[in-house]
């Protein structure tokens, strides 16, 4: 049997007196990818989770523990997006541990993959970058490890995100988009097992369906404008629910779908499958507010007893015009009414046992987007949507040039679009390395960047300028110039800014906590909320140190777990 491990999860940190926190996550496509191995039959893959929870000197001992002559390679995968300028403590430890690998063990072979390149562009001693879903790439590249096949289709690219620090530097990069492309995916059942030590509260994450049938000019996912039916087959969905249930106890779900209700069809399909289940799960998934405002009559009862009643909803703008030239022209005064109908349904006919929520994102400096428009929007929502809003400023990525990674409509031609750029002044430099440690002010942030004094906030820049070698590669050069929008009224700093403060206000007029996902649902089973309701109304629970052990505590005994499996 050959052997190889994956290494991954999402970074997080133990939380302290705290109302809210980033909550661990497995690796999604890890999992995947170890049990589309394992259905060879030929492949002993094991998956470990929770990186950031690791020490270095804790990563090696799991390696040396589990390392043999039949060990082929050893993959790395990380969960969210990263910056290409800086590495973060999960790419820090992924690189110690590729490199100890490279010396110790130089048969082996190394692997990270992601959805864009971007995201692993600092991730070092990789004799692989798979990306884009991977099954049909990791197949090609055992049989090459195993020397039954030649070595797959590899782009050799130097530099590819052009970045100062990095000149000369090679990269082979599995395409999995163009050459070995898994979407749509019939079965992408997951199989977890014994010692990835599950636990019942947990939320794992799983798919419905493959790529998004939409093309929103902003939006820079991949696989899009996917034609025909891209969902998976109903028997595997309702084999990994559930085999979850029964072997672990789990019932909640993050789906990783791009548009969890683009097809009313699908959520009928699932629905009836759940009708059948003993146990009744819940799910989490992104779906899109137009669709959910114009099919209700089709979907609503459906996604109530499928449990699918906790939703983040990309609605963008209210700005009609803008709306409209991102491909989201459905008439704001209808989505408003038909939200705030959907919100009084679910609420009042959620399963028992099951939670209501649904999280509105929004995006501050579309085309044709005002600062009055923007005032407009935040009155309503501060007056109307007592649940949670997370508001981006317009990310357009100058990064796009690699040739790999999925670009918006906007990335690849911002002057269509009327956008222009600028330099980063001391000030924009000052502001967003504030932005920077301060998780982009998420919370009290942006007061507290207001409490300084303009001496404080050059003191920033002085900062800066004292440690030119940690930051050189954040210089214009690479590419970090601001855009500025087609009114010529703001740029990108003026958004930040912007969403900063509606943020904050949130937080301080409304008290509640902004950055829940799908993932915090077994949180708040732990603290005994069975209705998030109880957290919406006013009363998000502080993190005290008891809780942070109930909770995290079951971190602590995955790790000794997962070192005393083989002893
Ligand atoms: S924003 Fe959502 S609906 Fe639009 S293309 Fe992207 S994933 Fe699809």
């Amino acid at each position: 049997m050959n052997h190889a491990l994956i290494l991954t999860g999402a970074s997080f940190s133990y939380p302290e007196d705290y109302h809210i926190t980033e909550v661990p996550v497995r690796g999604t496509g890890a999992h995947r990818i170890a049990s589309h191995m394992r259905e060879t039959g030929e492949w002993d893959i094991e998956v470990l989770d929770f990186v950031d929870a690791w020490t270095i000197e804790e990563l090696k001992d799991f390696v040396d523990s589990r390392v043999s002559s039949s060990t082929k390679w050893i993959g790395f995968s990380v969960f969210f997006t990263y910056s290409p300028f800086s590495e973060l403590t999960i790419v820090t430890k992924h690189n110690a541990i590729a490199k100890y690998v490279k010396e110790k063990y130089p048969w082996i072979k190394t692997v990270v993959g992601a959805n864009k390149l971007v995201n692993v562009v600092r991730h070092r001693h990789m004799d692989y970058y798979s990306i884009g879903n991977g099954e049909h790439a990791i197949v090609a590249l055992c049989e090459y490890f195993v020397g039954r096949n030649p070595e797959p289709i590899v782009k050799v690219m130097t530099n590819p995100l052009d970045l100062i620090d990095m000149h000369g530097v090679k990269f082979n990069i599995i395409d999995c988009f163009r050459d070995y492309p898994a979407y749509p995916h019939r079965n992408p059942k997951t199989s977890y097992e014994e010692r990835d030590f599950i636990k019942s509260h947990e939320v794992l994450t799983m798919e419905l369906s493959r790529g998004c049938i939409f093309k929103c000019t902003f939006c820079d996912y991949a696989p899009l404008g996917v034609r025909g039916d891209n969902s998976r087959e109903v028997g595997n969905f309702k084999e990994e629910l559930v085999e979850n249930y029964e072997k672990w106890g789990v019932t909640h779900y993050c789906l990783a779908d791009e548009t969890a209700n683009a097809s009313s069809g699908y959520i009928s399909k699932f629905a009836d499958a759940v009708r059948t289940l003993p146990f009744q799960p819940q799910f989490h998934g992104f779906i899109r507010g137009d669709l959910f405002v114009r099919r209700k009559q089709q979907d609503w009862d459906n996604m109530i007893d499928m449990g699918f009643t906790s939703h983040s909803m990309g609605l963008e703008t209210f700005n009609h015009a803008a709306g409209k030239s991102i491909h989201k022209g459905f008439s704001p005064l209808q989505l408003q009414e038909g939200l705030l109908q959907g919100e009084e349904y679910f609420r009042s006919n959620v399963l028992p046992g099951n939670h209501y929520t649904c999280t509105i994102s929004m995006i501050a400096g579309l085309p044709h987007e005002t600062f009055e428009s923007l005032d407009n929007t935040e009155r309503w929502l501060n007056k109307y949507w007592q649940n949670q809003i997370t508001m981006h400023p317009l990310y357009i990525s100058q990064h796009v040039t690699n040739g790999i990674d999925a670009v918006s409509e906007i990335e690849r031609d911002p002057s269509k679009y009327g956008y222009t750029y600028r330099e980063m002044g001391l000030y924009d430099k000052a502001f967003m390395r504030f932005a920077d440690h301060n998780g982009e002010f998420a919370f009290e942030g942006y007061s507290q960047w207001e409490s300084l004094s303009i001496k404080e906030k050059y003191n920033l820049i002085d900062v800066e300028n004292t440690t030119k070698e940690i930051l050189k590669d954040r210089a214009a050069e690479t590419k970090s110039l601001v855009w500025v929008h087609p009114s010529g009224d703001y740029d990108y700093i003026d958004m930040v800014e912007w969403a900063a403060k509606f943020q904050n206000n949130r937080v301080i007029e409304l008290n509640r906590p902004e950055s829940q996902s799908g993932w915090h649902m077994g949180w708040y089973k732990q603290h005994g909320y069975t209705d998030l309701r109880e957290v919406y109304n006013g009363n998000p629970p502080i993190i005290t140190s008891s809780d942070v052990g109930r909770y995290y505590d079951f971190i602590d005994n995955y790790k000794k777990d997962k070192m005393n499996w083989y002893k």
